[in-house]
């Protein structure tokens, strides 16, 4: 078995990150398994892992480099450039490298050999050997996605040789959470049943179902709130993967940085749930 399974969530404060450190410490005990952090602008998977002697090392972005020599002014590169990072006035070539997206369609597409391949911090990425990852984005940087994908590239050189690889994706539905369920094998979706959470999973689920990615659902705090997340599901046959009872016990682990299920290994039988029904649903 080789796995890449992403955890994801519409809003902030689902339990997703409390769903995904659970499902790995089950999980870690029967296969290979690996945890990374790609919630890049808060990364919060190491409170509870707590990792020590962590590896590190520097993400960078690639930018354009302007040869001015070589640049005759034409301003393609600038009317390329979905991103507006690149101004050419009458005089001089510009680029914002804050805007910049590290496509590198600029440097492909410029007429005049006038632009080459440059490089600009981004973020750093960290690991250890027992199978935690994340990536960390540099402070004042607004663009979270180029660091997301070096960290999941980092993560299939680094935990090449496991089974399972778990990310733990950005809340919301913009393209930092979209970037980070692109090309896994499934996508768990971490929701809660009241009218809050409902209309949330409602946009994910807009969001993502034509990602050709299989999804299903987790209802975390089970019990509280309405039938309409529930239904929604069985009406577009979104299968729900286990349910998570809304628990006074089980709150107050969290909120204090434990792991439920090392605390009690009773527990582990809902993410073992929700487990089995993934390989129910992809052997189908
Ligand atoms: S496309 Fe090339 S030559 Fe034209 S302005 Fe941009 S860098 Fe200069
Ligand atoms: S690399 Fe892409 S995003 Fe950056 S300046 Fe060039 S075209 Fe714009």
């Amino acid at each position: 078995m080789k796995m890449k399974i992403s955890v994801a969530s519409g809003k902030g404060g689902t339990g997703k990150t409390f769903f995904s450190v659970n499902f790995y410490y089950t999980l870690k005990d029967e296969f290979k398994s690996a945890i990374v952090d790609l919630d890049v602008e808060e990364p919060n998977v190491n409170i509870f892992i707590k990792a020590e002697k962590l590896s590190a090392e520097i993400s960078y972005l690639t930018i354009p480099k302007n040869i001015k020599e070589k640049c005759i002014l034409c301003g393609k590169c600038s009317e390329y450039c979905e991103f507006n990072a690149i101004f050419v006035s009458s005089d001089k070539w510009y680029l914002f490298p804050e805007l910049c997206k590290g496509c590198t369609a600029c440097i492909k597409l410029c007429p005049n050999d006038a632009l080459i391949y440059g490089k600009k911090e981004h973020g750093i990425i960290r690991w250890d050997n027992s199978g935690f990852m994340e990536g960390i984005l540099k402070i004042r940087e607004p663009i979270a996605v180029p660091l997301i994908e070096n960290v999941k590239k980092k993560s299939l050189e680094i935990f090449k040789d496991y089974e399972l690889i778990i990310y733990d994706s950005p809340p919301g539905v913009t393209c930092p959470a979209i970037s980070s369920i692109k090309n896994s094998d499934f996508t768990i979706l971490v929701a809660e049943p009241t009218p809050f959470g409902f209309n949330d999973f409602k946009l994910t689920y807009e969001a993502i179902k034509d990602f050709n990615i299989p999804f299903g659902v987790v209802i975390n705090k089970d019990g509280i709130g309405t039938n309409e997340l529930e239904n929604f599901c069985k009406d577009k046959s979104i299968p729900i993967l286990c349910r998570i009872p809304h628990d006074k016990a089980i709150a107050e682990l969290y909120s204090n940085g434990k792991i439920l299920v090392k605390e009690d290994k009773t527990y582990k039988k809902y993410f073992l749930d929700c487990f089995n029904n993934i390989k129910k649903y992809l052997e189908k």
